[in-house]
């Protein structure tokens, strides 16, 4: 099997070789690696909940009633109390009707765009979309076509092959992951109903982080009513793990029966739906959480401005400062390490060529100080490290939309 150490070998020449780093103990705004306790500014763990003392106990005291494992698929015997209790919080969470739980949100969204499109049918979706989708979208079976980053007219375009075909769906996140910049919503959902297309939105970064009560950007925008399918993570500032779709009962009756990423795999422990409807418990009663969160935001943005890093306001707690080449951005990520700081360095696939990223996300769990830590640690490498060249055109803090026209067939 020469050619995995061929591609190996090419992976470590073009620095995008990637490493697992362990961290011992658990997550938070400082975290322990390699014996050391160090600063965290990579999680997603937006409102701290993944350690939080409610979130644990819950987990704790449903593994005393429940054990571990679920044993089975949810279809088959796996199907257990916390599961329901779970998709009715989550139900009510949402506003909707009903939801249906997955394993993960990447099942969620690879599940429910399969289920939803297929042959014959047209799927639109932003370029900077989460791989979870791109991959539902690729295996549909459906026509695929991407338009550029937030580019409402290119969808616009696209929609006028509504006519030849049987179904359509537009698909988008709602807060891009890798760039924390925000689609546009209200555009998007207007051309939908204009098409006649059905809209889904991937609510990952947004769910408890946007919204008067944190339902995320479709609450932020007031769109409740347009939307056709909504996909969030239990993964992220729900602090625990697990994917859904919340929608109506007929879509998650539908999705109950069609979803193969539901249908054919065992359900979560029931422990982690324990500790997700805590995290959505105290999402909904601790609003001072996402007030701290916002705050950090705006410390960690205008202290990456005056850097130069990037420019304009932070538009979520995901913020990239883009460096441009995988070693550039390697060399960042090892030097703050060095100092005391995580800050994984992303790199292709998961960005686009000549956009590799230091992507800092803040967390409400961290202090004033820890931010001026990290902006030390910057301010440090930027001195010491050789010129950096940020993506040409690209704005930091605002995405970068990449190459626009290898559409997908
Ligand atoms: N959608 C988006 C936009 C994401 O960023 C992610 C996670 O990285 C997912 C879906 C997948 O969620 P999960 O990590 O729960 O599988």
């Amino acid at each position: 099997m020469k050619f995995i150490s061929d591609e190996l070998a090419e992976l470590r020449e073009s620095g995008l070789y990637r490493e697992l780093r362990t961290v011992d103990g658990p997550q938070g705004a400082h975290v322990r690696l390699a014996g050391r306790e160090v600063l965290c500014f990579a999680s997603n763990d937006y409102l701290g909940l993944a350690n939080h003392p409610k979130v644990v106990e819950a987990a704790r005291r449903a593994m005393d009633t429940y054990g571990w494992g679920a044993g089975a698929s949810r279809l088959v015997c796996g199907n257990m109390r916390l599961h329901q209790e779970l998709e009715e919080r989550i139900a009510r969470f949402e506003g909707t009707e009903a939801a249906l739980v997955f394993p993960s949100g990447y099942m969620a969204n690879v599940g429910a765009v399969t289920a939803l499109i297929g042959v014959g049918d047209l799927v639109l979706g932003d370029k900077l979309n989460h791989a979870s989708i791109v991959d539902g979208c690729r295996l549909s079976g459906a026509k695929f076509r991407t338009y550029g980053h937030g580019d409402v007219k290119k969808l616009h375009r696209l929609m006028a092959r509504r006519p030849h075909y049987r179904r359509a769906m537009a698909v988008t996140d709602t807060v891009f992951s890798m760039d924390g910049d925000l689609a546009p919503l209200p555009e998007i959902t207007a051309l939908c109903r204009a098409h006649d297309a059905m809209l889904m939105v991937d609510e990952a970064h947004a769910t408890g982080v946007f919204g008067e009560t944190g339902r995320g950007l479709v609450e932020h925008f007031g769109l409740k009513e347009q939307v056709d399918v909504t996909m969030g993570t239990l993964s992220k500032a729900v602090g625990s793990v697990g994917g859904f779709i919340a929608g109506s009962q007929d879509l998650v009756d539908y999705l109950r029966n069609k979803a193969r990423t539901f249908m054919f795999t065992t359900a979560l422990p029931p422990a982690a739906c324990a500790a997700a409807i805590v995290g959505l418990d105290l999402i909904e009663q601790q609003p001072e959480l996402r007030a701290a969160l916002w705050r950090n935001v705006q410390r960690l943005t205008e202290g990456l401005n005056a850097l130069g890093l990037v420019r304009g306001e932070g538009r979520s707690p995901i913020i990239p400062v883009v460096l441009g080449e995988p070693k550039t951005a390697t060399a960042f990520s090892t030097f703050l390490l060095n100092d005391g700081v995580l800050a994984p360095a992303i790199r292709p696939p998961a960005v686009p060529p000549g956009t590799s990223r230091l992507r800092l996300t803040v967390s409400a769990a961290h202090s004033a100080q820890d931010i001026h830590r990290l902006l030390d640690a910057l301010s440090r490498a930027l001195r010491q490290l050789p010129a950096v060249n940020p993506c040409e055109g690209c704005r930091p803090s605002q995405g970068c939309a990449g190459p626009e026209d290898d559409d997908e067939d």
